[in-house]
Order: structure tokens, then sequence, then C-alpha cells
């Protein structure tokens, strides 16, 4: 008998854990080392074989998910070792499957191409890997010098997830990573697995790709209006900037990029999802009254109860104010 046969799902693990190794070692460095003054070209030189892991962590992902799939129909598809060899028969000896052969390049791929439904799959796959294949070969060999830029190994992670697993699974694989952490909620936002962070990881992604780029990785829609969340908008507090006299230039709640959407994405829409707490908050579409001076459109708007105290009794009561999405002003009732 053949033991501890793997499952799609140990391949699919083993598959995000390098990818999202490989996105969080080019983040580190970009969000940890950048100083003022010294230019970022200079800080990636020095940190160039943080690249080289990544895209040999890249190629080791591509298999494993590769493996993933095929074991969807057998993982014996996987082995390479002769039938006549497999310790498969009625009173055989039994054998550990790890302690079997299993195929790897050219066999890997096409038993992966060989098991695929019609169209699963996007053409431009086979250009990817082999792209990845091709670099990351170069660098275990010691051969060629070629620079790599960091967007460009970002972009193969991104669409390695989207080829194989589709539009939305890298953001899905590194909020798993964040929640996962035995850590999380002990509630400091400096932690790299704490929701405030998750603002970081989108704002950085998108200044370094562009919103065009991005938007191929994700199933909603970035081009379309963003909103505040009602959540985790400012739940970091205030952040304050001065300037180098020390005078206060801008007041702004924490973090305070906006990465909620209406859902689905119509005029007549009463849900707002955010992407960083994966909530869907229902909200009202009427018009923003917010200050003249802010000229704010929006109207998208939503209902908070907020406990107030009255200032000659002490009462302590619960009053509805309306929070618009768009601009952040809150609007009591009257
Ligand atoms: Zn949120
Ligand atoms: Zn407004």
């Amino acid at each position: 008998m053949i033991q501890n046969i793997p499952k799609p799902k140990d391949y699919e693990n083993v598959g995000f854990e390098c990818l999202v190794q490989a996105y969080k070692n080019i983040n580190q460095i970009d969000n940890g080392q950048l100083i003022p003054d010294v230019p970022r070209e200079e800080i990636w030189q020095y940190n160039t074989i943080v690249l080289k892991t990544s895209i040999v962590l890249i190629h080791q992902g591509i298999e494993a998910l590769l493996k993933s799939k095929i074991s969807r129909k057998s993982p014996l598809l996987l082995l390479e070792q002769k039938r006549s060899d497999w310790k498969t028969l009625p009173n055989s000896d039994d054998i550990d499957f790890t302690d079997m052969y299993t195929i790897s390049g050219e066999d890997l791929i096409r038993t992966f191409f060989a098991t695929l439904n019609e169209d699963e799959i996007d053409n431009n796959f086979r250009t990817h890997f082999e792209n990845v294949r091709v670099i990351r070969n170069k660098i275990v060999h010691g051969i060629g010098n070629d620079e790599i830029e960091p967007e460009e190994v970002l972009k193969l992670i991104l669409w390695t997830f989207t080829y194989l697993n589709g539009k939305g699974s890298f953001w899905r694989a590194l909020q798993d990573k964040f929640y996962d952490h035995p850590g999380h909620l002990v509630g400091d936002s400096e932690l790299e697995f704490e929701e405030v962070q998750q603002y970081i990881h989108l704002d950085y992604l998108e200044a370094l790709l562009g919103k065009g780029e991005l938007n191929n990785h994700f199933e909603i829609d970035l081009k379309s209006r963003r909103y505040y969340c009602p959540e985790c908008t400012g739940q970091d507090g205030i952040l304050v900037q001065k300037d180098q006299e020390g005078n206060v230039v801008n007041v702004d709640p924490h973090p305070t990029s906006k990465w909620a959407f209406l859902q689905p994405n119509k005029s007549d829409s009463t849900n707002v999802f955010c992407l960083v707490c994966q909530n869907t908050f229902e909200v009202e579409r009427i018009d923003c009254k917010g200050e003249e001076k802010k000229a704010c459109k929006g109207n998208v708007l939503y209902l908070e109860e907020e406990a107030d105290i009255d200032e000659d009794t002490g009462e302590v009561f619960e009053e509805e104010v309306k929070l618009c999405l768009t601009c952040m002003d809150i609007q009591k009732k009257k």
C-alpha cells in the first residue's frame, strides 16, 4: 500500500506559502529599509539576493500549485516510478508517498495540461511559467547577471496567483496568512499581521504597480468609485503630520485610504464591501449634507449609533448619526 497520499490542499498550502513569502520579502525591504536621501535603486542593488530568492520561491510555488491541480484528478499521476515498482499488490509492504520519486520540470507541466478541462487556464500561463523557469535557472546556476526589478518580481507573484487560482486569490492568501498568525488580535498596529498593515500592503501595491495592473488581480473593480470603511478607516487613531519646523500641516485618521466599494457597483446599490476587513455594510443612498466648503457630492451614507451625553442632566443616550463614506462627515439627525 502507498501510505500518506497527499491531497490537493496540501500542495496548495505549500504553493501559497512560497508565493506569500516571496511577496513579503520584497515588501519588507520597501517598507523597512528605505530612507530619505538614499535612492531606492541603490537599496535594491544592495538587496538583489532578496529578489533572487523570491524568484526561486515563485518557481517552487508554481510547481506546488501544479501538483495541487494534478492531484485533483489523482496524486498517483505525480509518481515517477515505474508501475512495476509500486508496492501496491495485496500482501506487499507499505511505502510512504514521500519516499517515492515524483515528477518535475517538463513532465510536470505536460501532466498538468493533460488534467485540465477545456479553457480552464489562460493561454498566457505557459509563457509565464517558462519566463519564471528561465530566470530561476539562471539564478540557481549562477549564469547571467540580468538585473531584476522588484516591480517585475511582484507582477510575477500576482500573475501566478491569478493564472492558477483566479482573481482575488493573492489577496485571500495574504489575508489568511495574517489571520492565521498566533499573535493576531493582540491589537498592536505595528505588528505585521494587524488590519492596519493591510492598508499599507494595498497602498504599496497600488503605488508601485498602478491601479490598472493591480486591477487584474482583484474580483472587485478597483477602478470603480471608492469609499471609506465605517469599521476600519481611522481605527489606528489620528495621524498628525508636521513640517520641519514642527508645525502641524495635516491631521488625518489613520489608515485613511479608501478600499471599500459598492456591491454590486450600481447607482442604486445599498451595500458597501471593504477589501480589508471583508465586511459588508448596508448604506443609504442619500445626498451628503456635509459642510459646503467640502463640496462633497457623495451619496453613500452609513447609519451609525453613537452614544452621547446630555450636558445638563448627564444622561447618556443613543443617537443616530449618518456617516458619509465619501468625506467622513458626520451628519446628526436634526
Ligand atoms: Zn473595513
Ligand atoms: Zn460627504
